[in-house]
């Protein structure tokens, strides 16, 4: 049989790995974007028309290249970025691999115009479908500029596989976007159809953001910053309450190149566990740099996609990273550098002066306690012994207030002005029910909401205790007899390296050593009868949880704590408690989900209801 294999001709070789490397008009964006950086520029302009169909443009002030170099930069596996194969884990370049212009001109119509710092005159080069048409020497300033024009126009099936412009302008914007977030101290221009899209000057990290995102996205970010031997992470995440239904605002780069990855990204939603619910998706900008010789990025033509040696201590620094900002943030909702944090402080304990509390402790006093059987349905909600369930909070407010109904209660943050019945729409009247001593139901103008009492009390407690624990505010009260326990040996070590968290939290402990806890205060939140379950507890899930870092066990303890303090289902609880729950819990950032992720409650609308009767 005759020899039939044969070596294809450049043109062709060129066009096939061109459908690697430029899928649509924003691929081309993207490698024309990244050469200008590559080439040092400190402003670059991209101008499209048609969504990039019939041009993508690209002026840089970079270095510009020698007429030689033009002419070369098309051939295949022409680069200038790297000269061995070792070089390919020490990049600092975008592109390494000299395919990007050798495809886009195998697809396209494309023009050159460059000229180095030092050559008196440029040059102007003219290519079609991988044939030079033409090279001349050009009056151009310093830099590059390549248009592309009429990408496709000798393959058709590929041009008619192009969308709608809005969705390649899209992608165009896309890939915009990303260079431009992670060079902010290069000026960048968009213009599409003539006019303009975006003129970013140049700026640091946080006004890029601003300036791509829009003036709003400033308080809405919460910095993020560490620094550990084999990783750098800066950058910001956006406060929960700013997470998407769909995908926002979801950025990673690693060595100042945008990356996918869906790993990190889930160290990073799960740094947000508890503080948005499953379906919405956290927004972050986040910089990570590694040792360039950790990472290959050469497993992708577009080289999005990235490989980390130490994959999975990177995981656990990035969650660990974004969950200690995000505590910060619970207490002051901006730690911002440049701004006054005074402002930010929520609560009123801003404005306060440490004071010691008043407290009576009435030892009788049982918030927990069981009600006596009154039997299953509640009805009518009588109770003689009204308990004061705000007494709980007592100490927590100015010395002589006395918090004697529920109207007097001032939300802690700064959020909530009113009450939930005013911002829910829930008929005035405030009548709320108990169910199975379980979940609460509260009227809505429109249905009714149903509350799981115990997630409830959890969200508040974890709130208000994470913030004590890392703002120091809280108050204790003073037990009559110290309380003496006894532990193991290594469960009173883990105490002592928790006591400061615990005695931000209230707790004052007179004794700590060997097998002996003496504890002479206990915060306001707990019962006297809770100390021991609560403090084993602790122990039990430090024990358990997964080594991450110092980072997030306050978060932990959090946790750990709201969920030893909170009402227990089976407790019956009278209307004041459960109103006073109820505004709680819409007092918090995140009232819709417990600290685990559990949904705190439900509403059912008088739609659903009337389904029923049909
Ligand atoms: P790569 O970027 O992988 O090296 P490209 O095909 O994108 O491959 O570019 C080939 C070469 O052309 C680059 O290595 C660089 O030397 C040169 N080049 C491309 N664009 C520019 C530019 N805007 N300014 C200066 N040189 C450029
Ligand atoms: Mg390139």
């Amino acid at each position: 049989m005759a020899d039939i294999i044969q070596l294809l001709p450049d043109h062709v070789a060129n066009q096939i790995a061109a459908g690697e490397v430029v899928q649509r008009p924003a691929s081309v964006v993207k490698e024309l974007l990244e050469n200008a950086i590559d080439a040092k520029a400190t402003s670059i302009t991209l101008v499209i028309k048609d969504a990039g169909k019939t041009l993508v443009q690209v002026t840089d002030n970079g270095s510009g290249m020698s007429v030689t170099d033009a002419r070369l930069s098309f051939e295949r596996h022409a680069t200038s970025k790297i000269k061995s194969a070792e070089d390919l884990f020490n990049l600092h370049t975008k592109g390494f691999r000299g395919e990007a212009l050798a495809s886009i001109a195998a697809i396209a119509h494309v023009e050159l115009k460059t000229k180095t710092e030092n050559s008196e005159i440029g040059t102007h080069l003219t290519i079609e479908g991988s044939k030079v048409i033409s090279q001349d020497p050009a009056v151009v300033p310093k830099g590059t500029t390549i248009s592309v024009k009429n990408l496709f126009y000798n393959i058709p099936a590929r041009r008619n596989f192009l969308k709608s412009n809005p969705v390649e302008t899209r992608h165009i914007i896309d890939e915009f976007h990303r260079v431009a977030l992670a060079h902010p101290s290069v000026a960048f221009q968009m213009l599409h159809n003539g006019s303009d899209v975006f003129n970013l000057p140049s700026s640091n990290s946080r006004q890029r953001i601003v300036n791509i995102f829009g003036s709003k996205t400033n308080e809405k970010l919460v910095p993020v910053s560490e620094e550990t031997e084999i990783l750098k992470i800066e950058g910001f995440v956006l406060k929960p309450e700013f997470g998407k239904k769909s995908r926002g605002e979801q950025f990673f780069f690693v060595n100042d190149r945008f990356i996918k990855s869906p790993y990190l990204h889930h160290a990073v939603a799960s740094a947000f566990e508890g503080l948005v619910k499953s379906d919405i998706h956290p927004g972050y900008f986040l910089f990570l740099e590694v040792d360039t010789h950790s990472i290959d990025i050469n497993i992708h033509p577009t080289k999005t996609e990235i490989k980390f040696d130490d994959e999975h201590s990177i995981y656990a620094m990035l969650r660990a990273t974004v969950k200690h900002s995000l505590g910060q943030f619970n207490i002051a909702p901006v730690l911002d550098f440049e701004r006054d944090k005074g402002f930010d402080t929520p609560y009123e304990y801003s404005k306060k002066q440490p004071t010691s509390p008043s407290i009576e402790v009435d030892s009788d006093f049982n918030p927990f306690k069981e009600k006596s059987k009154q039997g299953n349905i509640n009805f009518p909600f009588k109770r003689e012994n009204t308990t004061s369930w705000e007494s709980l909070y007592v100490g927590l407010k100015d010395e002589n207030t006395v918090v004697s109904n529920i109207g007097d209660i001032e939300f802690e943050s700064e959020e909530v002005t009113g009450s939930l019945f005013e911002s829910n729409d829930v008929e005035t009247g405030q009548v709320t029910f108990q169910l199975q001593n379980k979940y609460i139901i509260s009227p809505l103008k429109n249905g009714m909401m149903i509350i799981h009492q115990n997630l409830a009390h959890q969200r508040i407690l974890y709130e208000e205790l994470l913030k004590n624990i890392t703002v120091k505010e809280a108050v204790s009260q003073q037990l009559l007899f110290p309380l003496r326990l006894h532990f193991s040996k290594p469960d009173v070590e883990i105490i002592e390296k928790i006591r400061e968290q615990l005695e931000n939290t209230g707790f004052v402990f007179s004794e700590l050593k060997d097998e002996t806890i003496e504890i002479s205060g206990i915060p306001v939140l707990i019962l006297e009868s809770h100390v021991v379950n609560l403090l084993s507890q602790l122990v039990h899930d430090i024990k358990e949880e997964v080594p991450d870092s110092g980072f997030s066990q306050n978060d932990m303890l959090a946790k750990s704590m709201a969920a030893g303090m909170a009402i227990r289902t089976g407790v019956s609880l009278n209307k004041e408690e459960r109103e006073h729950l109820i505004n709680q819990l819409f007092a918090c950032k995140e009232p819709s989900v417990s600290p685990n992720n559990k949904l705190v409650f439900t509403t059912m609308d008088s739609i659903d209801l009337d389904k029923k009767f049909m």
